[in-house]
């Protein structure tokens, strides 16, 4: 890998339902250096959703393996599953030249801006009956488990200090820009630029 050409990793973070995985959708194709990092998770696959593209869906045994192995760098456990980052997955897009941009829950994008030199964190927010509104208009879980993660999703909230950004998603063509602007910024900025 060229180590001239320090691009950052991105951490987009925040609560289940402020509309983190939407806003990336929009976001990712105005920057064709950026690339979402798939994550590993136990949870069970939603309908839709395909193995190395939302995320690599494994077994507990197989995560709990690579996690011996020391292969995450990043996981945690999140109402009931777990789910990590694979420093495979940012080695590899980095060695591709783009800045990885990954989707996280907030320990998880904590411990990411500690471990990686230059991450740049942003934390997307919502008041929390928009919250609700969205995760139960969602449907794709148990009501117990909307509960469980509306608790969290209120702890999580009360952490959007900790980030180096915060993104009001009201609107959500507006979070977007706000969003893009960030990305650019970062990714144009002179200390990430290819030096000779
Ligand atoms: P979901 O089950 O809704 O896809 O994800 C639940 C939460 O886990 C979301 O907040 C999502 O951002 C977070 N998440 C997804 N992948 C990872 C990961 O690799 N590490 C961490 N720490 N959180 C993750």
């Amino acid at each position: 890998m060229p180590s001239s050409i320090a691009k950052p990793v991105f951490v987009v973070t925040g609560p289940s339902g402020a509309g983190k995985g939407t806003l990336i959708e929009l976001v990712l194709p105005r920057f064709p250096e950026l690339a979402l990092a798939v994550s590993a998770t136990t949870r069970a696959q939603r309908p839709g959703e395909e193995d190395g593209v939302h995320y690599w869906f494994l077994s507990p045994d197989n995560f709990e393996h690579r996690r011996e192995a020391g292969d995450f760098l990043e996981w945690v456990d999140f109402v009931g599953n777990r789910y990590g980052t694979l420093k495979s997955e940012i080695d590899r897009l980095r060695a591709a030249g783009k800045a990885p941009l990954l989707e996280l829950e907030t320990e998880g994008a904590k411990r990411v801006k500690k471990r990686v030199e230059g991450a740049v964190t942003v934390f997307v927010t919502a008041p929390v009956d928009e919250l609700e509104r969205r995760l139960r208009e969602r449907d794709t879980e148990s009501s117990g488990v909307i509960d469980d993660r509306l608790a969290k999703a209120r702890e999580q909230l009360a952490e959007a200090g900790d980030f180096d950004h915060v993104v009001e998603n009201d609107d959500r063509e507006h979070a977007a820009g706000v969003l893009a602007a960030i990305v650019a910024e970062h990714l144009h900025s002179p200390a990430t630029m290819a030096r000779p």
